[in-house]
């Protein structure tokens, strides 16, 4: 495997690393403490290309792969987890399931506003009594004339009060369970189609979480996403690419804590040195370190075997598991080597332990991608 990263990377990861330093980092606190979207710095991610990183360039997007999109998360959620969260999911859901499984015209009308980041994407799989379980939801999908007639909501869902464009999973032939949920793309403002903002969450706070209300929302066949249903199928695809991305973020956040760590054990003395100076510190750090380079590692792997279309869904979970458990554990050691000022909003390492926590229970929980992991390794057994 490439260690270095290409030459477009690097310039990617140096221009976000400069962006976020201006417009991320001296931010990020009051976004979280207000719970405030920052759709200004959003719109500029745009600009910079963030938006649509996996979109061709022949309807506005960077044109580039999974390994860019897991530089850019990693780089943003160094500094703040939740727009690292917005980028994710806007480039690899709602955008992904519109660009990889789209007709020709969902394509050229979704694609360059998404990748221009003028309108957002959000997709919605989980549901109130369905998350781990996904192909239990209820929501239905039935035929009217030449269309549909969808009903239900859907739980958790990511730009879901700022998101223009929604890609729906819906129950279209009961019986069959998993082969029988069907994708459809939903358009802001359609009568009977509301969201509800679902406020407070642990971390992650300054990122946009709604529940979607369908009510007797009519779409016409044109807004299915991809084969009648297939969409489940397709889905596990989305969630295969999502998750190398969700690594990045654990990736990006872990990373942060420990440059908070080293900057703060430096400036801090107890017992008339610094407190770095102490052992004790100095391998909860070795530790942060080393493991969030294997983090690192696995992420770009899968990224890469991704890039390269071989497969990649154990590798993915791989990925995911690790670098998020890894991250909760670094974001921890980050708070005790802060001491009581870890415990409070001074210093970001609380929120980014807060929002770490996220890494191993969205796009599937850590359990879930043991389960994924373990059925590898019993395949044929
Ligand atoms: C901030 C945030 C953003 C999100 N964004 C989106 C989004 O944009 N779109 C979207 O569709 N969803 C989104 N989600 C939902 C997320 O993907 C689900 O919360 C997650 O998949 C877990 O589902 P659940 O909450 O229903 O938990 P459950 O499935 O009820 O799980 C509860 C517990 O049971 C365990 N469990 C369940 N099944 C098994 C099993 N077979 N073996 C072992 N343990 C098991 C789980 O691991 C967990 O510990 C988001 C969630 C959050 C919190």
């Amino acid at each position: 495997m490439e260690f270095d990263l290409p030459e477009s990377h690097r310039a990617l990861q140096s221009s976000l690393r400069d962006f976020c330093e201006r417009r991320v980092k001296p931010y990020a606190r009051e976004w979280d403490k207000d719970e405030k979207f920052p759709m200004e710095v959003v719109r500029e991610l745009g600009q910079l290309g963030v938006m649509g990183i996996l979109v061709s360039e022949d309807l506005g997007g960077a044109g580039m792969d999974a390994l860019a999109v897991a530089v850019a998360v990693e780089e943003i959620a160094r500094f703040d987890g939740s727009l690292a969260l917005t980028v994710a999911s806007h480039n690899g859901l709602g955008t992904s399931h519109v660009r990889v499984f789209g007709s020709d015209a969902q394509r050229a009308r979704y694609l360059p506003k998404l990748a221009s980041g003028e309108w957002l994407g959000a997709w919605g799989l989980t549901e109130p009594g369905s998350g781990s379980d996904a192909a239990g939801m209820r929501t239905t999908a039935v035929r009217k004339g030449n269309g549909w007639v969808l009903n239900g909501s859907k739980m958790f869902i990511t730009q879901g009060t700022v998101g223009d464009v929604f890609v729906v999973l819906a129950v279209t032939a009961p019986e069959k369970r998993q082969k029988g949920i069907t994708a459809f793309v939903l358009e802001k403002g359609l009568p009977g189609f509301s969201q509800r903002a679902i406020h407070g969450k642990l971390g992650m706070r300054s990122s946009d979480t709604a529940e979607l209300i369908l009510e007797n929302v009519e779409v016409p066949d044109s807004a299915r996403v991809g084969e009648l249903n297939h969409g489940f199928i397709d889905t596990l695809k989305i969630l295969d690419r999502g998750r190398i991305t969700i690594g990045a973020l654990a990736v990006g956040l872990a990373r942060g804590a420990l440059e908070e760590s080293v900057r703060y054990s430096r400036e801090r003395t107890a017992f008339g040195q610094a407190i770095g100076e102490f052992q004790g510190l100095r391998w909860m750090m070795a530790d942060m370190k080393t493991e969030l380079e294997a983090a690192r590692l696995l992420v770009h792997r899968a990224a890469r075997l991704a890039d390269a279309g071989q497969p990649y869904s154990k590798e993915a979970s791989m990925a995911k598991l690790f670098a998020s458990e890894v991250a909760t554990r670094a974001c921890g050691k980050a708070v005790q080597i802060h001491g009581g000022y870890g415990y409070t909003r001074e210093f970001p390492v609380e929120r980014y332990l807060r929002d770490a926590k996220l890494c191993e229970i969205g796009e599937g929980t850590s359990e879930i991608q043991r389960s994924i992991i373990a059925k590898e390794l019993f395949k044929g057994a």
